[in-house]
C-alpha cells in the first residue's frame, strides 16, 4: 500500500475550496469562457463519459479502438451538421479530425494550407500570405507566425464589423496559400459574405477556410442564414467547437477538410528515429480521449432535436437581450450580429452626457455579479477604428435567468450614463512620468524590456501586488483596457505576458 502524504479527500475538499474563488461556470452569469446548456444532466453525462476513458491514450486509435469509433461519429455528426458531402467527386469528400480545441483547428487548418499551397507552388520561394479580415480570431496571428504566413488583414466596416467582398478579392494571388472568414466573427458576431468570397478563391483555386469555432454548433440549428458551409462550393474547410456551442467540457472541437488528399497534409508522420513510428492528426502525441467522449456522449444523447432545442432557447435569449439592450439610452448593439452573440457599444447618436461607456457600463455589471467581456477599441490598417465594447455570448442557461440579468444590465446603464470613457493618454503620461527617460522612455521599453523591468511598469499601473505576484483581477477593468489601447501594442504584449507568468510562478 502506498503512502499518502495527505487523505484524498482532504485534497479534494482544498481543491472545492479553491473553485470556489472561480467565476461561476453555471448559471449564466459569466456571458464569455463558458457554455452552459442550463441541463444539469448533460454536465452529469459529460463527467461520466470522460471518467470510462480516463486511462486511455488518444495518441493510437488502433490500440484504443473506441477513439476511432467516437472520433468517426463526431466527424459525421459535424459533417451532416456542416453539409460536407461524404463519397461524390474524388476530391470532395469532407473528412475530418477531432482536436483539443478551437485554436487547434485554426492551427491545423493554416498548417494544412501552407502544406498544399507548397506543394502546388514547387520552387517558390515567397513566404505564402494568410488573408482574413480584421476580425478574424487571433488564434490565426499565433498560427500564421507559428506556420511562416504573413498575415494580410483586410480592414472591415466599422459600422457592420464586415469586410467588403471586392476588398478581400483584391489581396487574391498566387502567393495566398489561404483565406479565412468566420461563421460568425468573435468580436463582432458578423457573418462575413462567404459565399460571394468562396465563388473568388474557387476560381483562383485558393483555399478558404470558415471560422465556425464559437458559433459553427448554433448557427447550424438556425434558419434563415445565407449558405456559410461547405454548400458553398469554394470552402475547403471548416473549424467548429464542442466545448463551445455542442455544451462539452474544454478540450474538443472539429476541423474538417473538403478532400482526403487535401487532409492528409494535415498529418505528421515519422519513421526516422528508433521509437515507435510517429503519426499525428493534430499537434498533441499523447492526449486525453475524456473531451472526446464527452462531446460524443452529448451529441448522441442530444442529437440534432437536442441542438434544435438549445439552440431555440439561446436565440430567443439573444433576441430579448438584444431588444433590452436598445431601449437603453446610451448604447446600442454592433452591427449585424448572427447568431447567440453581440457587442454593445456607446451610441454615438445620443449627446455626450446621456452616452454610456460599455467598458464602465461592464465593470458596473459586474460589480452586481453579471460578467460581460471588455473588447478594446482599435485603428485599422486603413485608419479606421473599432469601436471598443463589450461582448456577452449568450447560452441556453441565459433564458431562465433574463428576468435578473435585464434588469442587472439595464441599473448598470442607470449608474454610469455620462461618465467620460478613461483616458488612456492619462494614464501612459503618468505611467511615462514615473520613468526617469519619461514618455519616450515608455515607447523604447517594449524592446529592452527585462523581466523585472516589465514587473516595475506593472506594479506602476497598479497591476501588480507588492510581493511582484499578480492576483485576482482589479476591481475595474475600463482603466486595464484603457491601458491596452492607449500603450503600443508590443509593449502591452509584453506587459500582459509578464502579468500571466507571475500569476502562475511558485509561490516561496
Ligand atoms: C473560441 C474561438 C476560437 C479559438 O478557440 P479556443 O477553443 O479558445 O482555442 C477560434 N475562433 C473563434 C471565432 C472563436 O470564437
Amino acid at each position: 500500500m502506498t503512502a499518502f502524504e495527505r487523505d484524498p479527500d482532504a485534497v479534494l475538499a482544498e481543491l472545492a475550496q479553491l473553485r470556489a474563488a472561480d467565476a461561476p461556470t453555471h448559471g449564466g452569469r459569466v456571458l464569455s469562457y463558458v457554455y452552459d446548456s442550463g441541463v444539469a444532466e448533460l454536465d452529469d453525462l459529460a463527467a461520466r463519459a470522460a471518467r470510462l476513458v480516463q486511462p486511455v491514450n488518444g495518441l493510437d486509435p488502433t490500440t484504443f479502438t473506441s477513439v476511432a469509433a467516437m472520433e468517426s461519429a463526431l466527424v459525421g455528426f459535424a459533417r451532416r451538421a456542416f453539409h460536407g458531402g461524404a463519397a461524390g467527386e474524388p476530391g470532395t469528400e469532407v473528412v475530418g479530425s477531432a482536436t483539443s480545441g478551437g485554436t487547434e483547428s485554426c492551427l491545423l487548418a493554416v498548417k494544412t494550407a501552407r502544406d498544399v499551397w507548397r506543394a502546388a507552388h514547387p520552387g517558390d520561394e515567397r513566404m505564402p500570405r494568410l488573408v482574413a479580415p480584421t476580425t478574424v480570431h487571433a488564434a490565426f496571428h499565433k498560427a500564421a507566425q507559428a506556420f511562416g504566413l504573413a498575415l494580410d488583414l483586410v480592414p472591415v466596416d466599422p459600422e457592420t464589423g464586415a469586410p467588403e467582398v471586392d476588398d478581400v478579392v483584391a489581396r487574391l494571388d498566387h502567393d495566398v496559400a489561404l483565406v479565412v472568414l468566420s461563421a460568425p466573427s468573435y468580436p463582432f458576431a458578423t457573418l462575413d459574405p462567404i459565399g460571394d468570397v468562396g465563388a473568388a478563391t474557387a476560381k483562383h483555386e485558393i483555399a478558404l477556410h470558415v471560422d465556425a469555432c464559437i458559433g459553427g454548433f448554433a448557427l447550424a440549428f438556425q434558419d434563415g442564414l445565407p449558405e456559410w458551409d461547405f454548400r458553398v462550393p469554394g470552402v475547403t474547410s471548416l473549424s467548429a467547437d464542442l466545448h463551445k456551442y455542442g455544451y462539452a467540457p474544454k478540450g474538443v472541437s472539429v476541423l474538417l477538410q473538403r478532400g482526403r488528399d487535401r487532409q492528409r497534409h494535415q498529418y505528421f508522420a515519422t519513421t526516422a528515429w528508433p521509437g515507435y513510428p510517429v503519426v499525428n492528426p493534430t499537434l498533441a502525441g499523447s492526449k486525453p480521449a475524456g473531451p472526446l467522449a464527452a462531446a460524443w456522449a452529448i451529441v448522441r444523447v442530444l442529437g440534432d432535436r437536442g441542438f434544435d432545442e438549445l439552440t431555440a432557447a439561446a436565440t430567443v435569449a439573444t433576441a430579448a437581450l438584444r431588444e433590452a439592450i436598445d431601449g437603453i439610452e446610451g448604447l446600442r448593439v454592433v452591427g449585424e450580429p448572427v447568431g447567440p452573440l453581440f457587442a454593445v457599444r456607446s451610441d454615438d447618436r445620443v449627446p455626450e452626457d446621456r452616452r454610456v461607456d460599455p467598458h464602465h457600463w461592464a465593470d458596473a455589471a459586474r460589480a452586481t455579479g453579471w460578467h460581460l467581456q471588455l473588447q478594446p477599441g482599435m485603428a485599422q490598417a486603413d485608419g479606421s477604428v473599432l469601436p471598443h465594447t463589450a461582448h456577452l455570448t449568450v447560452t441556453p442557461v441565459t433564458a431562465q435567468v433574463l428576468p435578473e440579468l435585464v434588469p442587472a444590465l439595464v441599473a448598470a446603464a442607470d449608474a454610469v450614463r455620462g461618465v467620460a470613457p478613461v483616458d488612456g493618454g492619462t494614464l501612459v503620461a503618468g505611467l511615462a512620468g514615473g520613468l526617469p527617460g519619461g514618455a519616450d522612455a515608455l515607447a523604447a521599453a517594449s524592446a529592452s524590456l527585462d523581466s523585472d523591468g516589465a514587473a516595475d511598469l506593472l506594479a506602476a499601473a497598479g497591476l501588480l501586488g507588492g510581493d511582484g505576484a499578480g492576483g485576482a483581477l482589479p476591481e475595474r477593468l475600463a482603466p486595464v483596457l484603457a491601458l491596452v489601447e492607449a500603450l503600443p501594442g508590443p509593449l502591452t504584449e509584453r506587459l500582459l505576458v509578464e502579468l500571466l507568468a507571475r500569476v502562475v510562478e511558485p509561490r516561496g
